[in-house]
């Protein structure tokens, strides 16, 4: 016996959810089965645990590199841990029930287990079986773990938010997001913290004018970033420590080490050959633009989706557009994958929207293409006596100078971009950009009024 769905979706985590929802929304009988706890990477280990620890380092760092020279007499005795770390998983309580509460009002079916397919239209969970004519993958990715000798006396980043104490000094091995947050919320709440990076620097597919700042505020901040560091191996030593050994001789020894050298896909094991779905040799599954595999009634979203971007608001969106288009008839509904908005909780934030200046150049010529930059002090750090540097740049091309490109690193600029997104999507121009009347004084102001 088996249960028939409308609409099954794989996987409780930010594409699952949002596509499900959307479907019963639409009338249609919707299950989601989750084999962990709902709301997947970004609200139990990535997005949300994530920037409450970020919001923690801010306050560190108010306290201590700022509040002193606004005349306040503070003295910090010192972090929780414990109870920064309750708060932040009682928040991430209530958005559990949050989630219970708007399934349950939609009427969704949600199953706790670990699916996986018996045929094409057909999964189990806990030896039940299950049927739908539409069949969503929306499992997600896990961190990577290298393989390295003594890489498991390290933790990733899952691993950082079950840490119940803060590490006194700690190693994080990476050079992306995870890797660069990770390290900054550490530094900013007060451990020593070592950034190990294999090549020249993070972040390196980012335009260089948020990189060479990034960097020059960790050199000045105290963080200790180790360039052209590749890990050789991991020891674990008597007392408990670890020393991490790298290719260059050098060595580092640490009471936790974290991993953050990126993520790979949960598709290994929920038995997707039975399907005949494709993936690509790292074993993402493979789409069209409408989140079609090329098995029909089996669609996918989110992290694991071939050539995607790993980010909850991507997943949410080809979600519920791909919901629209089966259940709504919105034919061509789709997800848009150009021009999307990101931030990077460094300390201090990264904002970018585009094209790099380099791809900018290599998509429309140099000719075509004319950069506007600016650099001040950001005023909430100006009248203390850690100074903090504020860096912008447009990237414009064509005669009309569309702004392809729009990036900016420091105070604030996590909040700043959004909307600039929605201006370059209708395919704002620089004119356009200084057609708006700056709002003063503030540091997003900068961005209309380059010269
Ligand atoms: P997930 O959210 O990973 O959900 C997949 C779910 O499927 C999981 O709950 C998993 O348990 C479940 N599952 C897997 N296999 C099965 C199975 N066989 N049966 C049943 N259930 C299964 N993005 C941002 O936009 N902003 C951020 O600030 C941000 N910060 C991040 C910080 C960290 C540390 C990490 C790791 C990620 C961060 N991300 C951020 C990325 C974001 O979390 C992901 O892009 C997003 O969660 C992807 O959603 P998804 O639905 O594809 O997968
Ligand atoms: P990323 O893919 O962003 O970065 C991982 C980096 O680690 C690689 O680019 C590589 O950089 C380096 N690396 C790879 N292998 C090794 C190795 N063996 N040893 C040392 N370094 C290595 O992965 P993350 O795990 O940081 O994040 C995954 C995704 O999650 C992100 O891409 C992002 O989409 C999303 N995310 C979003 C956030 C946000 O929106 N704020 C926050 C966190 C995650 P190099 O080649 O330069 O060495």
């Amino acid at each position: 016996m088996s249960q028939h769905f409308d609409y099954i979706a794989i996987g409780g985590g930010s594409g699952g959810i949002a596509s499900a929802n959307r479907a019963a929304m639409h009338g249609k009988k919707v299950a989601i089965i989750e084999a962990k706890a709902l709301g997947g990477t970004c609200v139990n280990v990535g997005c949300v645990p994530k920037k409450v620890m970020w919001h923690g380092a801010q306050i560190a760092e108010a306290m201590h590199l700022y509040a002193k020279d606004y005349g306040f007499d503070v003295e910090n005795k010192g972090l929780d841990w414990g109870k920064l770390v309750a708060a932040r998983e009682a928040y991430i309580g209530r958005i559990h029930t949050s989630y219970d509460n708007v399934l349950g009002n939609n009427k969704v079916t949600v199953i706790k287990g670990f699916a996986t397919f018996v045929n094409k239209n057909t999964v189990s969970v806990n030896g039940e079986f299950y049927t739908a004519d539409h069949i969503l993958i929306a499992t997600g990715g896990a961190p990577t773990i290298p393989n390295v000798p003594g890489a498991e006396h390290g933790i990733d980043s899952n691993g950082f938010f079950e840490l119940t104490q803060q590490p006194k000094r700690v190693a994080v091995i990476g050079a992306g997001y995870i890797a660069v947050e990770l390290a900054g919320v550490l530094h900013g709440l007060g451990s020593e913290t070592h950034l190990f990076v294999r090549k020249e620097s993070p972040l390196r597919s980012f335009d260089p004018i948020l990189i060479d700042t990034l960097v020059e505020v960790m050199n000045t901040s105290g963080l200790k970033l180790h360039t052209n560091s590749v890990p050789k191996k991991v020891v674990k030593e008597a007392d408990g420590s670890i020393t991490l050994h790298l290719e260059n001789g050098e060595s580092q020894n640490v009471d936790t080490l974290i991993w953050a050298i990126g993520r790979h896909p949960s598709t290994d094991k929920i038995n997707l050959a039975v399907t005949g779905v494709e993936t690509d040799d790292r074993g993402y599954i493979k789409v069209d633009e409408y989140q079609n595999t090329n098995v029909d009634g089996i669609y996918c979203v989110g992290d694991i989706m071939a050539g995607g971007v790993e980010l909850t608001p991507v997943a949410v969106k080809a979600g519920r557009q791909l919901s629209e288009r089966l259940f709504n008839g919105k034919t061509t509904a789709k997800m848009d994958y150009n021009l999307i908005p990101t931030v990077v909780f460094s300390h201090p934030p990264i904002g970018t929207i585009g094209l790099t200046e380099a791809e900018a150049i290599a998509q429309y010529g140099e000719d075509n293409v004319k950069v506007y930059q600016s650099g001040f002090t950001a005023m909430y750090t100006a009248i203390t006596s850690n100074r903090q540097p504020c860096k912008m740049k447009l990237v414009c091309a064509g005669e009309e100078e569309t702004v392809v490109g729009l990036h900016g690193i420091g105070f604030a600029a996590d909040e700043m971009i959004q909307g600039f997104g929605v201006a370059m999507k209708m395919g704002a121009t620089k004119a356009d950009f200084d057609s708006v009347v700056a709002i003063h004084p503030t540091g997003s102001e900068e961005f209309v009024t380059m010269r």
